[in-house]
């Protein structure tokens, strides 16, 4: 880009980032402290991070994953995920919400988005749910809950599945009740960018007996020394025994650690990413040029992203130039997502381009603007003004 096009250097002198996680003394204290205990994983931390996550979203089991992918191979695995089974999900989503079928041998399936909100359309997974149909993976793109009574009345009298993909939506509340404990299984993330973070980490989130011994089971080999759940139960006090297949995908002591402490910020955490979403609503609502995603009544939103659409039809360039034009003000934008199926391994695997035309279309005009807790009003303000500046140029 060139910066000589607008005068003068860009806004900022550093660039900032479009997401970062805050870590104070607390959080260090934490850690250290479970450094010199008898337990680095699979210990009292984990179980202690899990009941308080539990106890959060209000659900009455959590399980802890060595990620959030990791969770949501062990949803699939408890669902019963398998081979000629379909798995319908949104393309504007990371990877994993589609991988995770992948990984136990069943089958993606796009749903298109509704095009205001941006997440997944109810009637579009109506379209696509089959005989096969075994399990639905929405996801609170942004933080916004999706309709999860809207979905859940779709597949009443079915045995469908419905794993919500919410690693976007810790303390986000749907008709005001926390999203946790509304679908059959929940996964939250905790990578660096997201709400809380361990480093890397996800949970899932459950009401269901069944499925959380499951998750247990599947974290660790599916290797059990749990007396009612052996086969031959005569046997020594070394005896385990595999009884599927599993992973190792267990969280560390020193993650459930950094998790704990996170999560007494996460209030916190929320209140300052909605008081920089309630500027950047107030600067950008009504910029010709830019249009907003639709706040659903049901959904108290904590704030994972911010997402401008670009009004193409009142802009004179494109998505590209407008990115890279960011970047010149050193404002470190991102796209929050690629279409899913977009994928070179996805088009390998003979997804289609066109498959979900308004999921592309809001591809080609999105670009996601910094929001993180520790923004300062002064970041806040460089990128109120690198927006307008840039919206002003480029506008018809
Ligand atoms: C981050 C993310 C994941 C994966 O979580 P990891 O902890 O990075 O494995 C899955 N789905 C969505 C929507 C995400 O944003």
């Amino acid at each position: 880009m060139e910066l000589a096009l607008f005068g003068g250097g860009p806004i900022r002198e550093e660039i900032l980032p479009y997401a970062r996680q805050y870590i104070d003394d607390r959080d260090l204290d934490a850690v250290n402290e479970v450094l010199k205990s008898d337990f680095l994983t699979t210990g009292p931390k984990a179980k202690e991070f899990e009941e308080e996550i539990a106890e959060y979203v209000g659900a009455k089991y959590a399980v802890t994953f060595s990620n959030g992918t990791a969770a949501l191979h062990g949803a699939c695995y408890a669902a019963g995920v398998g081979e000629g089974d379909e798995v319908i999900t949104t393309p504007i989503t990371f990877a994993s919400s589609a991988n995770c079928a992948l990984f136990m041998g069943a089958t993606p399936v796009f749903a298109d988005i509704n095009k205001d909100n941006f997440n997944i359309d109810v009637k579009e997974i109506k379209e696509k749910i089959t005989a096969k149909t075994k399990a639905i993976i929405p996801v609170d793109y942004t933080g916004q809950a999706v309709d999860i009574d809207g979905i859940k009345e779709l597949i009443e009298g079915t045995d469908i599945v419905i794993i919500e993909d919410s690693a976007h939506a810790l303390g986000t509340e749907y008709k005001g009740k926390k999203v946790g404990g509304l679908a059959d299984m929940t996964m939250f993330s905790f990578h660096p960018v997201k709400t809380i973070t361990t480093g890397e980490g996800g949970v899932i989130t459950t009401n269901n007996e069944e499925y959380y011994k499951k998750l247990v089971n599947f974290r660790s080999h599916c290797i059990t020394r749990d007396i009612e759940q052996l086969q031959d139960k005569d046997n020594g006090g070394w005896y385990y025994e595999q009884q599927d297949l599993g992973f190792n995908y267990r969280m560390t002591e020193i993650q459930a650690a950094l998790g704990i402490s996170q999560l007494n910020k996460l209030e916190g955490f929320i209140n300052k990413r909605k008081e920089i979403v309630n500027k950047y609503n107030k600067a950008f609502g009504n910029l010709e040029g830019l249009i907003l995603h639709k706040n659903e009544q049901y959904s108290d939103t904590a704030n994972h992203l911010y997402v401008l659409k670009l009004d193409l039809k009142k802009l004179k360039t494109d998505r590209k130039e407008i990115y890279n034009a960011l970047i010149a003000e050193n404002i470190g934008v991102n796209v929050h997502y690629i279409p899913v199926y977009w994928h070179p391994y996805y088009q390998k695997l003979g997804y289609k381009k066109g498959l979900c035309p308004k999921a592309e279309e809001l591809y080609n005009a999105i670009i996601t603007i910094p929001l993180f807790p520790a923004m300062t009003d002064k970041d806040v303000t460089d990128v109120i003004k690198s927006v307008n500046k840039i919206i002003y140029y480029f506008r018809k």
